[in-house]
């Protein structure tokens, strides 16, 4: 605890550059009245800001100060919260994604490392012993004197039970020296909430040897990659991009790279996209490196994932797996990092600093000097762009993996055109699709088929007057969803009953359109019902972890013949017993007002293609639609990855969208449409005012989604090949004055255009 008061002219104390966790420009300076004491770089603090307490991070110790300081209030930990690397990677992403620096560091923390979590101040058994006494107006029997305000913190306390110290420096007023003396009369004690892991970690653990299970022989081609890499080790930055179809044993090649850095005593950082999904992956990890590996998923305990963060610091585990928040895990030595399925847009955080976790991480190991990895069966056409650009290595495996596989080439991907194929009865399967499906039951294969949306019916509308039923506070339909006998928007989560009548014309005339997994399940139970049929989609899994991971086990061990789902089916699964995949209605995703939807349909499409025939036999993906036509459709038929890149590239660069270009969105929301119409207009005439010729200012626009959880939504897209040109541009709009309500989002690199 830092406890003295003021400034003194003779003793400056130790003026510290504070980064505070509040979404406001700049670093502040304060100063550590404790003479001779000077906190290293990372150490989180708590200090004053106007009349409230925050945390903050120091990144500097500067040597003066313009005018008065203030003091901070207190010092978390015992050490530094974030390392200096972390700090690096924490500064270059607050420039590049213009965001606040204590922002991007508290991101960089998992949430049990935040002092707010982590440290509790609580009455001593003293401490509350008196609270009683003076409740019976007793307390001259204790022999301690308290005045007006000891006596309302320790109330304060003992009713919370626990609180933080930012709380408590709140309550009292930040008078943190009352605090340290009432810790030092013994009756006030600090503990740490999360003093060790759970023991769920301890029983979910694997066993604590290694390398139980034996590596198989690499092919040729793995190996070759492998060489390229091992090669690479140790002599500063470089990155590749392993371009492997699905199946192709790239895990295997991580797998080697990190054995190797390992050998040499130095760490792997690898991040994967959505890892509850893919609990396989980090088994493999977990039987090969046994308890060297930190496996950090969100939903592990905050207690557990600060265990498992602090294992890492302290260099006894080596190597850390996670999705895009784990680009800021503090791998020690950090040799490898590893960025599986880079193709994936959940690396890109959607809210708060929008940072891209790929993008992160190909910094960090440019700035560890390590070798950076980014694998996938349909890279992106950023990463293609980088490695024409001659940025990025490309190491290539053209062939499964699995012996039986390799021996086959890639299956053909069959398309049905639904302008000459009608749909069956059930206007779900065309009669081809239907077929294939009951000849891969009648084997006993399985079968995945896919569509992209959850619910029974897309939307519900009238029949008598055409009202369609809206989400009352987002300009989205709301979806059925039967069995949980509800409307639901996807948007904003909220659930309503489902009316019995039109609520605009009364009438008993309403009815589902459009087609959801929930529907295709129930068309698929009723069109086989001899098949034991399951659903893969957020409906069905959210919120339980353990659900996932039984219905992905069940796959595997065959006991579903189908599997119906969302692009949940189209991540890294790796089912042996799928031979066939069908492919519903990919022309709405195929066909949406954003430059980059062709590129992830092509993805989504190739990824779940990529699920059959993995095993022994040879696997059948039929997919219908009214848009054969479509490159996302025409390359796929041969799995043309670098035909459809091309193609897609070429159409990219005449319109300068990106690669070819890069672009920031301004997102502008509020309560009231007339007023962000307004900011957002100001904020553009801004734009241009500082864009010259070199900078396309785009709109304001109403977003696609114009309104939603009740506020109006507009942006504005700024696009240009001068990076630091485009970053002045949005500082100068961002500059715009926001009415109170209103929210100014800067996104770089967006990936989203809602
Ligand atoms: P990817 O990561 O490219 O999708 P995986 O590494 O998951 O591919 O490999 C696909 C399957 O092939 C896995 O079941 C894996 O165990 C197996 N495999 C990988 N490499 C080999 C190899 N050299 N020999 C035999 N099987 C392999
Ligand atoms: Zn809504």
């Amino acid at each position: 605890m830092s406890a003295a008061r003021g400034t003194s002219a003779a003793d400056p104390g130790t003026l510290l550059q504070v980064a505070v966790t509040l979404p406001v420009d700049g670093t502040f300076t304060y100063r550590d009245p404790r003479p001779g004491a000077r906190l290293p770089l990372g150490t989180e603090v708590i200090v004053p800001f106007g009349s409230r307490q925050v945390t903050g991070f120091v990144v500097g110790h500067p040597e003066t100060v313009a005018g008065p300081v203030r003091d901070i209030t207190d010092v978390v930990g015992d050490g530094p919260a974030i390392e200096e690397s972390i700090l690096a990677l924490c500064r270059w992403a607050a420039g590049y994604y213009l965001a606040p620096l204590g922002e991007v560091l508290r991101s960089a923390l998992p949430r049990g490392e935040r002092a707010v979590a982590s440290r509790r101040m609580r009455l001593t058994e003293a401490g509350r012993r008196l609270v009683e006494l003076e409740a019976d107006g007793r307390s001259h029997m204790a022999g301690i004197t308290l005045d007006a305000q000891d006596r309302a913190l320790l109330a304060r306390l003992r009713a919370a039970r626990s609180l933080s110290p930012t709380a408590l420096a709140r309550a009292s007023g930040g008078a943190t020296a009352r605090m340290a003396h009432l810790v030092e009369r013994g009756l006030v004690e600090i503990v740490d909430r999360v003093a060790g892991p759970s023991k769920s970690r301890r029983k979910a653990g694997p066993a604590a040897s290694t390398s139980a299970v034996e590596p198989p022989v690499l092919n040729p081609h793995q190996q070759a990659a492998f060489e390229a890499l091992r090669a690479a080790l140790g002599k500063g930055y470089s990155g590749h991009l392993l371009h492997g179809v699905t199946g192709s044993g790239k895990t295997e090649v991580y797998l080697r790279l990190i054995a190797d850095a390992r050998a040499q005593g130095r760490g792997a950082l690898v991040l994967v996209p959505e890892i509850a999904l893919t609990p396989q992956l980090a088994a493999r990890f977990r039987a090969r490196f046994g308890d060297d590996v930190a496996v950090l998923h969100s939903a592990l305990p905050p207690a557990d994932r600060l265990a498992a963060w602090r294992r890492l610091r302290s260099g006894e585990v080596g190597i850390a797996v996670g999705a895009r928040s784990a680009v800021f895990a503090p791998v020690h030595a950090l040799a490898v990092v590893v960025v599986d399925e880079e193709h994936d847009g959940s690396f890109k955080q959607e809210d708060g600093v929008r940072y891209h976790g790929r993008d992160l991480a190909v910094m960090r190991a440019h700035q560890a000097k390590a070798v950076v990895v980014l694998g996938s069966a349909t890279p992106s056409l950023e990463s293609f762009r980088n490695v024409q650009l001659g940025r990025f290595h490309r190491l290539h495996l053209p062939t499964r993996a699995n012996p039986a596989a390799a021996a086959r080439p890639l299956p053909r991907v069959e398309i049905i055109d639904l302008r000459r194929h009608q749909l069956g009865p059930d206007q779900l399967l065309a009669p081809g699709l239907a077929q294939a499906v009951a000849d891969a039951l009648a084997a006993g294969e399985q079968t995945i088929l896919f569509l992209n949306r959850r619910g029974f019916s897309t939307l519900m509308h009238c029949r008598a007057c055409g009202a369609v039923l809206r989400c009352s506070s987002c300009d989205v339909s709301m979806t059925l969803h039967r069995g949980r006998a509800k409307l639901v928007c996807h948007y904003c989560g909220r659930a309503e009953a489902i009316p019995a009548r039109c609520p605009a014309c009364k009438q008993d005339a309403l009815e589902g359109l459009g087609t959801g997994t929930e529907r295709v399940e129930s068309v698929v139970r009723a069109l086989f019902p001899a098949a034991r049929v399951a659903r893969l989609d957020r409906d069905t899994t959210d919120g339980h972890r353990d659900q996932l991971e039984k219905l992905l086990a069940r796959v595997h061990e065959r006991e579903i013949d189908i599997l119906v789902g969302t692009q949940m089916v189209t991540k890294g699964h790796d089912f042996g017993g799928v031979t066939l995949v069908g492919v519903l209605q990919p022309d709405q995703g195929m066909h949406l007002p954003d430059f980059r939807a062709a590129e992830r349909t092509f993805q989504l499409l190739e990824q779940v293609a990529g699920r059959a025939g993995r095993g022994d036999r040879p696997g059948r993906i039929v997919v219908q639609t009214y848009c054969p036509e479509h490159p996302a459709i025409r390359f796929l038929r041969d799995h043309d990855y670098e035909g459809f890149v091309r193609d897609e590239l070429a159409r990219r660069e005449s319109a300068s969208y990106p690669p070819f270009s890069r672009m920031i969105a301004l997102r502008l929301d509020g309560r009231h449409e007339a007023s962000v119409r307004a900011t957002a207009t100001d904020a553009a005439a801004r734009a241009r005012a500082q864009a010259g010729n070199s900078i396309l200012v785009l709109g304001p626009a109403e977003a696609p989604i114009g309104r939603l959880r009740g506020r109006s939504r507009y942006q504005i897209w700024l696009a240009g090949t001068d990076r630091a040109k485009l970053l002045a541009v949005a500082r100068a709009a961002a500059e715009v004055t926001l009415p109170r309500d209103l929210r100014l989002a800067i996104d770089v690199d967006p990936q989203s255009v809602l």
